[in-house]
C-alpha cells in the first residue's frame, strides 16, 4: 500500500536516555494523528530498539527500525547485527544502502541486494537508499546512477517483495549540507524511478510504491518537497533529533 511517512535517521546521536526522551516527545507530539497510511518511523542507533519498540507498542502507524543490517543472518562477524536480530528487538524496518554505508564502509550493489533479501526473509520492511554524488549529477549521470543502484539491489526480487519496500531519494550532496534539492529536480528523479519500476513490474506496482525524499528537509521545506506529485515523505536526518522540527516536518505532510 502506498503510505505518506515521515522517518527518522538518528545516526550516530543520542544516548540511550535521549534517545528515550526524544522518543516519548514524538509520541506525545504525533500519538493519535499517524494511521495505516500515514506513518512515522524512528530509525535510532540499535541499542535505542527494544526501548523504543516498547514505548511505540500498540499505537498504530508509529514504528521504528535499525540503520543497518548484515547481510547474512549469523556467524563471526565481530560488531555486526543481522535482521533477525533487529525483528527481535522489535523493529519492524531497515535502512538499507545509506549514502554513508555506502561512502564509509564500502558497501556496494551487489552486497545491498543481499542486505534487502536478509531484511525482508526476517519480515522488516526495508527502505532502500539510493542518490548521486554531486560530482555524478555535475555530470548528468544521476538516472544512470540511480536507475543502476535500484536495478542492481531490487530487481531480481519477485513483485510482492518490491511492493513490501519503500525506497528513499538520497542524492548525497543534499544530505547534511542544508542544500536540499529542489521540489522539481527531486520530483523528477521520484517520477523516473517510478518509471523504471513500472517498466520492471507494471504501473500497478510502481503505483504502490512509496518514494521518499531525503537531503536537508526541514520544517521550512517539506511541505513544498511534500507537495509534489511523486513525494510521498521523507527520511530526515538532523532536523529528526529535534521533536518540534520532526513534529513541523509531519504536520507538512
Ligand atoms: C539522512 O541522513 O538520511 C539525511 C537525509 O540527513 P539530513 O536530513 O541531515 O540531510
Amino acid at each position: 500500500m502506498r503510505k505518506r511517512i515521515v522517518a527518522g535517521n538518528w545516526k550516530m546521536h543520542k544516548t540511550l536516555e535521549e534517545g528515550l526522551d526524544l522518543a516519548r516527545d514524538i509520541r506525545a507530539r504525533l500519538q493519535g494523528r499517524c494511521s495505516e497510511e500515514k506513518e512515522v518511523i524512528l530509525f535510532p542507533p540499535f541499542i535505542h530498539l527494544t526501548g523504543i519498540a516498547e514505548l511505540l507498542k500498540g499505537l498504530t502507524g508509529f514504528h521504528s527500525g535499525g540503520q543497518n543490517c548484515h547481510h547474512k543472518n549469523e556467524g563471526a562477524y565481530t560488531g555486526e547485527i543481522s535482521a533477525s536480530m533487529l525483528a527481535s528487538s522489535g523493529a519492524s524496518h531497515v535502512i538499507i544502502g545509506h549514502s554513508e554505508r555506502r561512502k564509509y564502509f564500502g558497501e556496494d550493489d551487489a552486497l545491498l541486494a543481499a542486505k534487502t533479501e536478509r531484511a525482508l526473509e526476517a519480515k522488516l520492511t526495508p527502505v532502500f537508499c539510493c542518490g548521486e554524488t554531486l560530482e555524478e549529477r555535475e555530470s548528468e549521470k544521476q538516472f544512470e546512477v540511480v536507475g543502476r543502484q535500484i536495478r542492481k539491489a531490487l530487481f531480481h526480487l519477485p513483485e510482492e517483495k518490491i511492493r513490501s519496500l519503500h525506497i528513499a531519494y538520497e542524492p548525497v550532496w543534499a544530505i547534511g549540507t542544508g542544500r536540499s534539492a529542489s521540489p522539481e529536480a527531486a520530483s523528477e528523479m521520484h517520477a523516473f524511478i517510478r518509471s523504471e519500476v513500472a517498466a520492471q513490474y507494471g504501473r500497478k506496482c510502481a503505483d504502490s510504491l512509496s518514494i521518499l525524499y531525503g537531503g536537508s528537509v526541514k520544517p521550512g521545506n517539506a511541505a513544498e518537497l511534500f507537495a509534489m506529485p511523486d513525494i510521498d515523505g521523507g527520511l530526515i536526518g538532523g532536523a529528526s533529533l529535534q521533536a518540534a522540527d520532526f513534529e513541523a516536518i509531519f504536520n507538512a505532510l
